[in-house]
């Protein structure tokens, strides 16, 4: 079945990890798919190739999500180059850990930058099409640590939750326009973000976990097909703890 046959979709964030697995996953179900990087260069070009050969319309964009004029020009030219623009999923972020006693103004502004102000700065720019067109989904990543907390991610927790807010805010305002707005909640994913965690702390955060494992890129990517897709068309204004029971 495919899910997403003929939507332009952008995916903030995907020559790694999460948002490189929701890429591919989108293509599969037929989606036209644009996708943004920050500096990996060669990681963008290999999938665009991967993607092309599978039949899919996949365009790269190096674009910063944190910069507000940036977001703007990239929807321009995303409406330009594929016509329409059907989903967003807000993918890219950061982590800069510390203890709050030790956490630099640099490291808690670059995080609520890149994790949240990039939320806003895309969201705005796809409103005009989404209201244009009368109908959009918008797919926010957040993480169970903007839901609980966590020492030593302050900044991160601090833009994550932010997310849910901004998140919720924008479904109420936008429903009566049937474009629906829900943020992921992911817990412990095994990602390049995840390795530079030690083996100890890793196997301590799994024996931690109802379902005993770490997720997979696959288990947020199909949560976010389901939130992207029409399947979900009475679900907005959620936050989805995709994490094996880690919140209930
Ligand atoms: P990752 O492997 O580190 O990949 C991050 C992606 O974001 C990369 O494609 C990176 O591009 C891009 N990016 C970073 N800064 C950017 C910017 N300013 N503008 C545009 N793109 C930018 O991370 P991940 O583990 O897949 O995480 C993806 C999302 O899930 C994040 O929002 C993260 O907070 C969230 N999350 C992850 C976990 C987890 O356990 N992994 C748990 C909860 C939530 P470059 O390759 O060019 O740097």
């Amino acid at each position: 079945m495919n899910l997403l046959e003929g939507k332009t979709v952008i995916i903030t964030g995907a020559s790694r990890g999460i948002g490189n697995r929701i890429a591919e996953v989108f293509a599969l179900h037929g989606a036209n798919i644009a996708f943004t990087y920050r500096s990996s260069e060669k990681e963008a070009k290999d999938l665009e190739k991967e993607l092309s050969s599978n039949g899919c319309k996949v365009k790269g964009y190096k674009s910063d999500a944190s910069d507000f004029d940036a977001s703007q020009k990239l929807a321009d030219d995303v409406l330009k180059e594929f016509g329409s623009i059907d989903v967003l999923v807000n993918n890219a972020g950061i982590t800069k850990d510390g203890l709050l006693m030790r956490m630099s103004e640099e490291d808690f502004d670059s995080v609520m930058d890149i994790n949240m102000k990039s939320v806003f700065n895309m969201t705005k720019a796809v409103l005009r099409p989404m209201l244009k067109q009368r109908k959009g989904s918008i797919v926010n990543m957040s993480s169970v640590v903007g839901v609980k907390g966590n020492a030593g991610q302050t900044n991160y927790s601090a833009s994550k939750a932010a997310i849910n807010g901004f998140t919720k805010s924008t479904a109420l305002e936008l429903g009566s326009r049937n474009i629906r707005c829900n943020s992921i909640a992911p817990g412990f994913i095994e990602t390049e973000m995840t390795d530079a965690l030690g083996e100890d702390q890793v196997n301590e955060w799994r024996n931690s976990i109802p379902l005993k494992r770490g997720g997979t890129t696959d288990d947020i990517a199909n949560v976010t097909l389901f939130l992207a897709s029409d399947m979900s068309s009475y679900v907005t204004g959620q936050v989805i703890n995709v994490c094996g029971g880690m919140l209930t």
